[in-house]
């Protein structure tokens, strides 16, 4: 009897050891930090895969910016598209099928053909100016005309119209990252490309704090905080990039390409929440170009949840008051008019 209770224990034993030894391999954590899209990214993948799913993530996000997306390298599809009716990938005819659809439902407030107004304003560089009228209206007036031919291939451009995926490329790198850190079954990944953040908690028990900034205080201030269990988040905010002319008028870098220029519907920012990448950082662009109210059937159209700030520093959100907790006393909560 003696004996058999000793064996119990040692086979108890054992058994926790291993419970142990497989606890710490799913729970082994990969951290890497490096500049992709103009940003820098941030990554933490959690799982027995993580330093495979980290290194693949890397890689991954720094070919779809170099190979894909970006309008200045002069290796990708984009840029080919800029400058010719180059043939493109069905990657890319993919991803410009879902751009041009969020282009529609926003009712134009979303738009990829804005890059001549975007170099046009030169907001973020040195040659940030506030254009005249003319040429703002030949940056605008033929936006909306770019159309894909699934025939050839190849993306049809107006004249003097470019693609600027600056609105949504950070929020694709997160749907990718997505996407191989649930292939390799990793438990938990948090994925941030400049303002796009990834939360996969598949394997969490507890639910993910997400920071709000205080668009009027420095970059690492906080107004409130969002408790969520997963899904793509993204910001649009005027305090990213701006210049001030001679007068003292603030000109950021959000255009409402309906007037060509930078939007003004009464937000200092605006946080989207949803499952896809792609998706929330189109429409943070969109909903900051929109307003509130004119935001609310997009965002159910994606079914995705949204936190405004307006400029009287009120915090408007379609999640419950149990999901958002406002933590700097300057904000206040508001409600939709
Ligand atoms: P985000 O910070 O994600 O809102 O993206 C802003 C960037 O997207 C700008 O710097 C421009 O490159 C581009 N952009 C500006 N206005 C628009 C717009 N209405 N639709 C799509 N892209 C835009
Ligand atoms: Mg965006």
């Amino acid at each position: 009897m003696k004996k058999k209770g000793v064996v119990l224990a040692a086979v108890a034993v054992v058994i926790l050891a291993a419970v142990i030894v497989c606890d710490s391999l799913f729970s082994k954590t990969a951290s890497d930090t490096f500049l992709a899209m103009s940003t820098a990214v941030s990554l933490d993948i959690t799982g027995i895969s993580s330093e495979k799913a980290a290194e693949q993530i890397r890689q991954e996000i720094i070919r779809l910016d170099e190979k894909l997306l970006s309008r200045t390298n002069g290796n990708s599809e984009i840029y080919a598209v800029n400058n010719g009716e180059a043939k493109i990938s069905d990657e890319l005819i993919l991803l410009l099928t879902v751009l041009k659809e969020i282009e529609q439902e926003s009712g134009g407030a979303f738009c990829i053909g804005v890059a001549q107004l975007t170099d046009l304003w030169g907001i973020g560089t040195e040659n940030a100016r506030v254009p005249d009228e003319a040429e703002i209206k030949a940056a605008t007036e033929n936006c909306y005309g770019w159309t894909i031919d699934y025939g050839s291939k190849t993306v049809h451009m107006p004249e003097g119209i470019k693609l600027d995926l600056g609105a949504v490329g950070k929020g694709i790198a997160c749907d990718y990252a997505c996407k191989i850190a649930s292939d390799l079954k990793c438990r938990e990944s948090v994925v941030a490309v400049g303002g796009s953040v990834l939360l996969d908690g598949t394997g969490k028990k507890t639910a993910f704090k997400v920071g709000i900034r205080a668009p009027l205080g420095e970059a690492n201030e906080y107004c409130a905080v969002l408790e969520i269990t997963g899904g793509c988040v993204s910001t649009s905010g005027n305090y990213e990039r701006f210049f001030e002319d001679e007068n003292g008028n603030r000109y950021h870098h959000i255009f409402d390409p309906s007037t060509g220029y930078p939007a003004d519907s009464g937000l200092l920012s605006v946080t989207v929440v949803t499952e896809s990448g792609a998706i929330s950082d189109a429409l943070s662009t969109a909903c900051f170009v929109l307003g509130i109210e004119k935001s609310m059937p997009l965002l159910q159209r994606y079914n995705a949840n949204a936190v405004f700030i307006t400029e009287d520093k009120e915090i408007i959100s379609t999640f419950t008051s149990d999901n958002l907790e406002i933590t700097n006393d300057s904000y206040t909560l508001g409600e939709v008019k």
